[in-house]
């Protein structure tokens, strides 16, 4: 990355420009690679953990918009990289309206740059730890219709929340806000515990990284991810490693123990 937009400061690592890299972005610094290849020595499939990520968003995406929902509120966003989600609503509903919402500006300056031309679309930049102000933001408020459905998406975003920031409470108040008819769907880091001693290990040392270096990253047991979708319909096949969730042949498939580190799944709000 060249030029530094405001509000960047490229000394310190950034979770955003860290996910850009291991996605083989262009928009990150020495630090953020720094964290990268460190972690990629304790989980070297730590790249195709973030490729299948993407991967499965584009499927849940597709899905949904073929299911016939047409606002999509994006929280956690990430800096832009290929099929991001407006790009694969808007190819099935060109209608579809989205709404990405990400803390750091960064992630605006960028976002900004690829929306320009979309007035289906717009970026927020706002904390989720403080969902009420997110829901109520005048460029949500006024431009997505919490009456009628909408699909909630919080792809790796939760899993930068420490316990302290009460990540089920933001779940819960989201859940709240959403119509009838509307989805929740997530991706967030997972640990198999106990029953998997050696992945355990690994994803243990990886949290410690992530705590170390950019201040919050957990691995939460299945019952800990269950809890985010409260009393949601889970759909099939459930909360799966993420090659799991609807394949159509194109996905990472090929990881080793990273497969046990990332979970994902979609859930519908009762009528
Ligand atoms: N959702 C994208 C995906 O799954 O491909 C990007 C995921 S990236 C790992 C996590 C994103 O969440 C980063 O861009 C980070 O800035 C954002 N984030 C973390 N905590 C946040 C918060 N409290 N409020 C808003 N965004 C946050």
């Amino acid at each position: 990355m060249e030029k530094v937009p405001p509000g960047v400061n490229p000394t310190v690592p950034n979770v955003a420009r860290v996910y850009d890299y291991w996605l083989d972005g262009k928009n990150n610094y020495a630090v953020d690679r720094a964290i990268v290849e460190a972690s990629n020595k304790v989980l070297p499939d730590a790249p195709q953990m973030a490729r299948a990520n993407r991967e499965f968003l584009g499927r849940v995406v597709r899905y949904l918009a073929q299911s016939g929902i047409r606002q999509f509120f994006d929280l956690g966003s990430g800096l832009p990289t290929e099929q991001n989600v407006h790009q694969v609503a808007q190819a099935i509903a060109p209608e579809a309206r989205v709404v990405y919402v990400d803390y750091d500006p960064v992630v605006l300056a960028h976002g900004r740059a690829l929306l320009a031309d979309n007035g289906s679309t717009r970026i927020v930049t706002a904390d989720v730890r403080r969902p009420e102000e997110v829901v109520h933001h005048p460029d949500v408020a006024g431009f997505i219709d919490f009456r009628r459905p909408v699909a909630l998406l919080m792809f790796g975003i939760l899993h930068h929340f420490n316990d302290n920031e009460r990540p089920h409470d933001v779940a819960a108040y989201l859940r709240t806000e959403l119509a009838p008819g509307s989805y929740l769907a997530m991706s967030n880091f997972h640990t198999p515990g106990p029953d998997m001693p050696e992945v355990h290990a690994k994803l243990s040392e990886m949290e410690r990284i992530g705590q170390e270096q950019v201040g919050s990253v957990r691995f939460r047991t299945r019952d800990e991810l269950m809890a985010y979708f409260g009393d949601f319909e889970l759909l099939d096949p459930g909360l799966v490693p993420l090659p799991e969730w609807r394949p159509d042949g194109t996905e990472t498939a090929q990881m080793a123990d990273g497969y046990h580190g990332i979970l994902g799944g979609v859930a519908r709000k009762p009528w």
